[in-house]
């Protein structure tokens, strides 16, 4: 793992990645220990590992973006 994925688990937030939706009933506290929760919105189910895997799908959709020509 590089610096900046780890530091990304510090910055979680219980927000709906899909419809951006912030849950306050999640804590960035109880996400670290495994907590879960159905978006109120969309009711996608999301999980600190749900949210990992998606800011790094992001990152790299974002980084592919930049490296194209536009
Ligand atoms: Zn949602």
């Amino acid at each position: 793992m590089t610096p900046l994925q780890t530091a990304d688990i510090s910055k979680l937030s219980p927000t709906c990645p899909l419809c951006h939706t912030l849950d306050r009933t999640v804590t960035a506290d109880s996400l670290r220990i495994g907590a879960t929760w159905a978006c109120t919105r969309c009711g996608q189910t999301w999980s600190a590992a749900r949210l990992e895997t998606v800011a790094v799908y992001a990152r790299y959709t974002v980084a592919r973006g930049e490296a194209r020509p536009s």
